[in-house]
C-alpha cells in the first residue's frame, strides 16, 4: 500500500483506520451477509448506522437539546438554494456575509428567492479576510443573518462568530468538527461531508426545531427541512453508505478527542505559515488574522513557477496544492485526517524548491 500526502481541498484525505474498517465491513457488514450499501434503509441495522451517526454529531458538537441533525443529499450547495426557500418570505430581508466565492455563491441563490442585503463585501479584498464586526450592516429585524466560518477558496476563517439580533445561520462546510464549538448562539449550520465528516453524497445540517416551524409550507417537500426533521432524515432514501462512513469518521473523531485535534489543526497551520513568512519566496494569501488552519493559502512569485511547483511536489508524492481554478495559488488543505507528517514534508519540499528556483 502506498499512500501519498493529500492535500486536497475535498473530497479530502480520510483516516487510514476509517478506510481499513470500510474495507474490512464492506462485502459483508457485520455478519449480515451483505454491504451497507446492498440493504434496505428501513432495516434494523441501517438504522443502527443511521442513529449512530447523527448522535455521534450531537454529542461532539455538544448540541443544545432543541437541534435536529439532518443528513440530507444535494451538498452545501443545495443548501444555499433550500436555506431561503425555507426562511426567507415575502417581504423579508436577509442578511448575507460575503467574505469569499463560497458566500458569493450563496448570495447568488438566495437572490433568486428573495430579498438580500449584503451586510460586508469583502469577497475581492487583498489579502483575503473576513470583515469587522463594525463593518457588518445588519437589517433590523432580518429573517436570518448568513456567512460561511471558513472560506476553502481564499484561505480566510473567521476566528469568532459574529453577533447579530437575528437568528445564526453559518455554512461550516470547511472546518466543522476541526475544533470544540459552541452551536448555542446558532439556528442553523450546515456542511458538505467531504472535508472534515466523511465522503461527499451527504449534507449534515442542524437545525433548531423553533426555527424549522417558521419554514414555508409553499415549499416542494423534499426541500423543507420540517420533512425530515420528522422523517428523521430517513423522508427518502438516504446516502446510506456515505451515513455509514460518516458514522466512522465521527467515531475516529471521538477517539482521537476534539481538543486533541484542534491543538494539531492549529499546530499544523502554524509550521506552514512560518515556512510562507519566513520566505521572502512565498507569499500568504490570506490576512494574518484571518489565516484558515484548515486552507492555507499562498503564492510563488510567479503562475509558471506555481505550476512547476504543483508537478514537482506531485512527482515527490505531496498531491492537490493547485490552488481553486479561479484563484490560481497554492493551497493546501490540512483537515483533521491529514498527518502532521506531511505538514513536515511539503514545508521540506517548500525549503528546496526556494533554495532552487527562488
Ligand atoms: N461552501 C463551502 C465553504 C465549500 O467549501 C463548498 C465546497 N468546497 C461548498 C459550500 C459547496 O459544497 P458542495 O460541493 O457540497 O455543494
Amino acid at each position: 500500500m502506498s499512500r501519498i500526502f493529500n492535500f486536497s481541498a475535498g473530497p479530502a484525505v480520510l483516516p487510514v483506520e476509517v478506510l481499513e474498517e470500510a474495507q474490512c465491513d464492506l462485502v459483508d457488514y457485520r455478519g449480515s451477509g451483505m454491504s451497507i450499501m446492498e440493504m434496505s434503509h428501513r432495516g434494523g441495522v441501517y438504522d443502527a448506522v443511521h442513529q449512530e451517526a447523527r448522535a455521534n454529531l450531537r454529542e461532539l458538537l455538544n448540541l443544545p437539546d432543541d437541534f435536529e441533525v439532518l443528513l440530507l443529499q444535494g451538498g452545501a450547495s443545495m443548501q444555499f438554494a433550500t436555506i431561503p426557500m425555507n426562511y426567507l418570505g415575502h417581504g423579508q430581508t436577509a442578511d448575507y456575509v460575503n467574505s469569499g466565492a463560497w458566500g458569493a455563491a450563496a448570495i447568488k441563490q438566495a437572490r433568486l428567492v428573495g430579498n438580500v442585503n449584503v451586510c460586508a463585501d469583502c469577497e475581492k479584498d487583498i489579502p483575503a479576510r473576513v470583515p469587522l464586526q463594525s463593518e457588518l450592516k445588519q437589517t433590523p429585524g432580518a429573517a436570518y443573518f448568513h456567512y460561511t466560518t471558513n472560506e476553502t477558496i481564499s484561505g480566510a476563517q473567521w476566528k469568532t462568530v459574529p453577533k447579530t439580533d437575528a437568528p445564526l445561520v453559518a455554512d461550516m462546510s470547511s472546518d466543522i468538527l476541526s475544533r470544540p464549538m459552541d452551536l448555542a448562539p446558532f439556528s442553523l449550520a450546515y456542511a458538505g461531508a467531504q472535508k472534515n465528516l466523511g465522503p461527499s453524497g451527504v449534507t449534515v445540517v442542524l437545525v433548531r426545531k423553533s426555527f424549522a416551524e417558521r419554514a414555508s409550507k409553499a415549499v416542494p417537500a423534499i426541500f423543507r427541512h420540517p420533512t425530515h426533521i420528522e422523517a428523521q432524515s430517513l423522508y427518502n432514501t438516504p446516502p446510506c453508505f456515505g451515513v455509514y462512513m460518516l458514522m466512522l469518521v465521527t467515531r475516529w473523531v471521538k477517539r482521537v478527542g476534539l481538543e486533541r485535534l484542534f491543538r494539531q489543526n492549529a499546530d499544523k497551520a502554524a509550521l506552514l505559515y512560518q515556512a510562507v513568512d519566513a520566505s521572502g519566496f512565498y507569499r500568504g494569501t490570506a490576512a494574518e488574522a484571518c489565516r484558515s488552519d484548515m486552507n492555507v493559502t499562498f503564492r510563488l512569485p510567479t503562475a509558471e513557477l506555481e505550476s512547476e511547483f504543483c508537478s514537482a511536489a506531485k512527482k515527490a508524492g505531496l498531491d492537490g496544492l493547485k490552488g481553486y481554478r479561479t484563484m490560481g495559488g497554492i493551497r493546501a488543505s490540512i483537515y483533521n485526517a491529514f498527518p502532521v507528517e506531511g505538514v513536515r514534508a511539503l514545508v521540506h519540499f517548500m525549503g528546496e524548491f526556494e533554495r532552487t528556483h527562488g
